[in-house]
């Protein structure tokens, strides 16, 4: 049978015609209209398209966005100092600080130096530490995405085996948790894991966020797994080799549209929330 198509892209159209009322019946109530505010440091041009499709994307909802662009020279200091003066500014309901920063500057302080309450792409310690105790918490954006693409197509997780190949702290590791949360049996994997093959056949559930294309075979990967491909890579390929996996797994992300869409639209649903509860 084929495999659904797990359409992120769909979803998150979807998602935005609903944003759009919110945010509507929100200006009208309060004349609140939320605002992301977005932190680019450097011209790394990939960061800069990143930046500016998250910029759209808050335009077509009608929020506004507040894009900060600082030099490729630019001290930690400097970055911790924008991001208290937008903590402490009150129009400002979401803050984002594009990854990856210049390797001067001390990525994980400036992470941890937003607000919990401004923390819309779920990048700090304390949000990770929240959400892992089943505290509020705004989840980190992209394994956020896939959690709600898997629950929009009632994805069944309790008891479930997952595995998820990598482990960053934007990915591999809040995705780890956020399946644990809902009672999946989670195995994670990385580059040091020996016999990675035999853990993947494991998988009802499989997470692929290696950063390398398809490097994940199909011939791993047992039939009816669900599949969701986390990477992206030039000519609109994954880290899976998705393919052969059509007609035989239960259901699969597409490689453009899966995931990234559901990364760009949590991260608005998330400063959406955020403005509706600073009032
Ligand atoms: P990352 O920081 O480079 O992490 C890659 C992870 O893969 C690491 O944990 C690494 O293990 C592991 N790994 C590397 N080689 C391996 C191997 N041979 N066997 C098993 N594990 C291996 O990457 P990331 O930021 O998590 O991103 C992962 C993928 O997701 C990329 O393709 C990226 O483009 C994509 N991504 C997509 C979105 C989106 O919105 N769609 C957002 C973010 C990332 P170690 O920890 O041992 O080094």
């Amino acid at each position: 049978m084929p495999a659904l198509i797990l359409d992120g892209k769909a979803l998150a159209k979807k998602t935005e015609q609903e944003l759009t009322a919110r945010v509507s019946a929100l200006k009208t109530s309060s004349g609140t209209t939320p605002v992301l505010a977005t932190i680019l440091v450097g011209d790394d041009p990939a960061s800069a398209t990143y930046v500016k499709m998250k910029g759209n994307a808050c335009e077509r909802i009608g929020m506004q966005s507040k894009k900060i662009e600082m030099p490729a020279t630019s001290s930690t200091q400097d970055v911790l100092d924008k991001i208290t003066d937008l903590n402490n500014d009150p129009s400002v309901h979401g803050i984002l600080l594009q990854h990856p920063v210049p390797p001067q500057v001390d990525e994980r302080a400036c992470f941890d130096s937003i607000v919990l309450s401004k923390d819309v792409d779920g990048v700090t310690c304390e949000g990770f530490g929240r959400m892992a105790m089943g505290e509020k918490a705004y989840g980190c954006a992209t394994p956020k995405g896939i959690m709600r693409l898997l629950e929009a197509y009632d994805i069944e997780l309790e008891g479930k085996h997952a595995v998820v190949v990598g482990r960053s702290a934007i990915l591999g590791k809040p995705m780890a948790q956020m399946l644990l949360n809902k009672n999946a049996t989670v195995t994670i994997c990385h580059s040091r894991t020996q016999n990675l093959e035999a853990h993947i056949k494991q998988a009802d559930i499989l997470v692929g966020a290696v950063g390398k294309p398809e490097f994940i075979k199909a011939s791993w990967i047992k039939d009816d797994a669900v599949v969701v491909d986390a990477g992206y890579h030039p000519g609109g390929i994954g880290d899976i080799e998705l393919a052969p996996l059509a007609e035989r797994a239960k259901a699969i992300t597409p490689v453009p549209g899966g995931v990234g869409p559901m990364t760009i639209n949590t991260l608005i649903y998330q400063t959406v929330e955020s403005g509706e509860s600073s009032l």
